[in-house]
């Protein structure tokens, strides 16, 4: 039977992840949030107090101690770190920034490929990332690159933590996200960029609901 990938790829704080979801449980593909894996990379390296840009090798040479997987518990994606359910640790600013860090690590970014791309094999998927469509999935049936201005996604980014009762700062929150554009997208190894075959979607002024009807529409044609 044929099975059918769609690759989001954008910027931090344009949705994907909560888009994603949503689209992948009203057509019933599975989703995968690879940005999870990154950060619990970078919560391994937190906790074994290692350098996040592989000062010396010495992540590098850790990796083989790092066994991430995922599950799904009632239909949303856990993250495991060598058997931990660390899915609520890994939504902190520090973790952010430390995936971030990591992510640009050669020796990282192969091994969690390689483990996306056997999550993916012979599924219905909708994976989410910075290089999904450009080096993960170069032959995903759908490709979508969403972004929204750096106002907006802040703004979101903002209200999802204090919703959580994090205390924030709006200019922090905005700095970070530039600061993360920045790292994505000038790191050498699988840059964050729009892959050609992608449709490029702008979802600044779009709600939840809007950009995941969108999304949803721009799936079904593709894959039909
Ligand atoms: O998507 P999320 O914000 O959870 O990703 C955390 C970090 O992981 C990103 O800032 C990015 O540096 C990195 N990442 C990546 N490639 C992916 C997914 C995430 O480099 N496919």
């Amino acid at each position: 039977m044929k099975t059918y990938s769609v690759a989001i790829d954008g910027p931090a704080g344009a949705g994907k992840s909560t888009i994603a979801k949503a689209a992948a449980a009203q057509l019933r593909f599975i989703y995968i949030d690879t940005g999870a894996m990154y950060r619990a990379v970078a919560l391994y390296a937190i906790r074994n107090d290692l350098p996040w840009d592989n000062a010396e090798g010495k992540l590098a040479a850790a990796l083989d101690n790092i066994e991430i997987a995922i599950d799904y518990v009632e239909d949303s994606q856990h993250i495991f770190l060598n058997g931990e359910d660390v899915s609520g640790l890994i939504r902190t600013p520090q973790v952010s920034a430390g995936a971030s860090a990591v992510a640009t690590v050669q020796a990282v970014r192969i091994k969690l490929v390689e483990l996306q791309r056997k999550l993916a094999k012979g599924k219905n998927v909708i994976m989410d990332g910075r290089d999904i469509g450009t080096h993960v999935l170069p032959d995903a049936d759908v490709k979508i690159y969403l972004t929204a201005s750096v106002d907006a996604r802040a703004q979101r980014r903002y209200k999802e933590l204090m919703e959580k009762g994090e205390k924030v700062d709006f200019e922090t929150i905005k700095t970070d996200i530039i600061a993360r554009d920045k790292n994505d997208s000038e790191r050498e190894f699988s840059p964050l960029r729009q892959a050609e075959d992608a449709l490029f979607v702008d979802n600044s002024n779009m709600n939840v609901e809007e950009s995941v009807n969108y999304l949803i529409s721009v799936i079904k044609e593709g894959i039909e």
